[in-house]
């Protein structure tokens, strides 16, 4: 049977092929739809994991233990799963274990726009990279045999359009689920000085049989065209370069790491002029040009951003594509929705004129006009170790401010606070608390009290945590209460150590009708200051001078009209469908 599959949806069908077992992931994009495909599949676990690191170590943990197992991430969530995966590289596995790193190249909502092939050469690790849906697929459980043959974790490294790109899939049978019998041997897994060093050894040892078999593989194939052009090529990169060099030979490598170069030296041998084209880094590029091999790439291409057939065509050929007239979508800057709980946070941070240093969300957009509350965002769980940094170095009287999600102070965040209260901050948390992992599409978390494939479970205590872990000052506020919000900021704020706000409200979109009615201007009424504006309500805007709320985007939340000095925002009865 054929189905029409997202490179998502194709890997967890591999994987469900292939015989997981278990599977875990932190969400984000452009990885989340794997664990939610994996999840619908009863025969899996399938776990949201609080962060990258554990969420690799559950799935080797299941591996060594004898059952196949896949872990998802995007390509940041390497990093932090980086110090897991560097030493399992060693250890090996026992059934396979793949890993998946999705990367986003362009940023497309992400904060970076690293290449994560580097990864794999990094932690000497084979890798697949699918260039399409029924690749992705087919890798991901050809990725388990090779695991499983020469006793490694594999990557199997996606990017934006292939995860989000669809084709045609065909659907195989499930292999019969195997268990490989799990041995006690502490000189494989127990990764001591003594231990590590002989296996550093078998690691090197491996990678050259794993270069043996990526000169052989079938996943690693010529395409035969035109003598004069030759292109290598892998990924994504590989459907744009077919596109815009139709008649160019191809040698389209499936398997990145490590690289054939034999077949690599003979396929420049037998063409004029050879192109690298892959995107982000001179990963390949580098690797043969370093073999004393001639190519031409990076002089041709810059490594930032996503490629694309018009890329390549203006790069190549300096010729700019034709727009379709009118195909232009009017421009939408990216901002928090209306009835969004964080709104408010911000608006009395920036009261405050606090010093805030944010983490990874969707409250990040709390950094754009108008509400332009935002002084810092770097990673995962960064805004409260930067906010010690701050409060280490400013004016003991300017108030420093970490605000990160639900999600995140659970993924990073808690070992942060533990560090600012051992080592006596001055400085408050808060924790924006919306009850679910919005921003990657509304995953559970452990605050939401549910678990991927549904299980209720105790709802995270925030309260109960930050006072174990000794925060001086702990409330839970509800963000839309303003006055008890910004008492409770203050209070915080002057507190001496470390303060912690739980300011908690379900987001707006999950909880669509825990308002009831929309708010209206009283233009009788209305002064035209233009204060309700600052909040950045997507529902306000102007029309001819005036204020004026949109019905259909109000969710009737109130922030508006308990800022207006006026008293001339109204709840009306009218409800919003949702
Ligand atoms: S804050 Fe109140 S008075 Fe000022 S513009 Fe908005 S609705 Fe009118
Ligand atoms: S009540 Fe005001 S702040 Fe809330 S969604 Fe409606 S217009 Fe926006």
């Amino acid at each position: 049977m054929k189905r029409l599959f997202s490179g998502n949806e194709a890997v967890a069908r591999g994987a469900f092929e292939a015989g997981v077992q278990v599977a875990a992931a932190y969400p984000g994009t452009p990885s989340t739809e794997i664990l939610e495909n994996i999840a619908q599949y009863p025969q899996i676990y399938a776990e949201w994991s609080v962060n990258e690191k554990v969420a690799f170590e559950v799935a080797y943990g299941a591996a060594v233990a004898g059952k196949r197992a896949l872990a998802a991430m995007k390509h940041v969530g390497v990093n932090v799963a980086s110090d897991a995966l560097m030493t399992a590289a060693y250890a090996g596995v026992n059934a396979g274990m793949v890993l998946v790193s999705a990367d986003d190249p362009g940023m497309h909502s992400s904060q970076n726009e690293q290449d994560n092939r580097y990864f794999a050469r990094f932690a000497q690790i084979p890798m697949l990279e699918p260039s399409s849906s029924a690749e992705a697929k087919a890798f991901a459980k050809l990725a388990f045999e090779i695991s499983e043959a020469f006793d490694t974790p594999i990557m199997l490294r996606m990017t934006t359009r292939i995860c989000h790109g669809r084709g045609v899939v065909e659907l195989e049978e499930p292999q019969p689920v195997r268990t490989r019998p799990y041995v006690k041997d502490p000189q494989k897994y127990v990764m001591m000085p003594a231990n590590a060093r002989v296996r550093r050894t078998v690691l090197l040892e491996r990678m050259r049989r794993l270069a043996e078999y990526s000169e052989t593989t079938p996943l690693n194939r010529v395409e035969e065209g035109d003598a004069e052009i030759g292109i290598i090529t892998a990924g994504v990169s590989y459907t744009y370069a077919r596109e815009v060099f139709p008649n160019a030979s191809f040698l389209k490598l499936g398997m990145t790491n490590p690289l054939p170069m034999r077949k690599i030296a003979e396929f420049i041998s037998r063409h004029r002029q050879v192109y690298v084209i892959e995107e982000l880094e001179p990963f390949m590029e580098e690797q043969i040009k370093a073999a004393g091999l001639n190519v031409r790439g990076t002089d041709l291409q810059s490594t930032a951003g996503e490629l694309s057939p018009d890329v390549l065509r203006r790069r190549f050929f300096g010729t700019v594509p034709k727009k379709a007239a009118g195909n232009d979508l009017p421009a939408r800057p990216p901002v928090m929705c209306a009835g969004c709980p964080h709104r408010a946070v911000f608006s009395v941070l920036r009261k405050h004129r606090a010093v805030v240093s944010s983490d990874i969300g969707c409250y990040t957009l709390g950094a754009l006009q108008p509400l332009n509350a935002i002084d810092s965002v770097l990673c995962m769980g960064a805004s409260i170790g930067m906010a010690q940094g701050y409060a280490r170095v400013l004016e003991p009287d300017r108030p420093v401010v970490a605000v990160l999600g639900d999600s995140t102070f659970i993924h990073a965040g808690i070992p942060a606070l533990v560090n600012a209260v051992y080592n006596r901050v001055k400085m408050t948390v808060v924790i924006l608390d919306n009850r679910i992992t919005a921003m990657t599409g509304h995953q559970e978390n452990p605050a939401s009290g549910k678990t991927l494939q549904g299980e209720q479970v105790p709802v995270f205590d925030f309260e109960a945590v930050a006072r174990a872990v000794g925060a001086a000052y702990v409330r839970t506020v509800d963000p839309i209460e303003t006055e008890a919000l910004e008492r409770a900021i203050g209070e915080a704020i002057a507190c001496d150590g470390v303060s912690v706000i739980i300011a908690s409200r379900p987001c707006a979109l999950v909880d669509r009708h825990q308002y009831t009615g929309v708010m209206m201007i009283d233009k009788d009424t209305c002064s035209e200051c233009r204060l309700c504006l600052r909040i950045g309500c997507p529902a306000m805007s102007l029309r001819d001078g005036s204020v004026v709320i949109n019905p259909d985007l109000c969710f009737g939340c109130s922030l508006c009209s308990q800022i207006c000095p006026k008293e001339s925002i109204h709840r009306t009865r009218v409800n919003v469908e949702g």
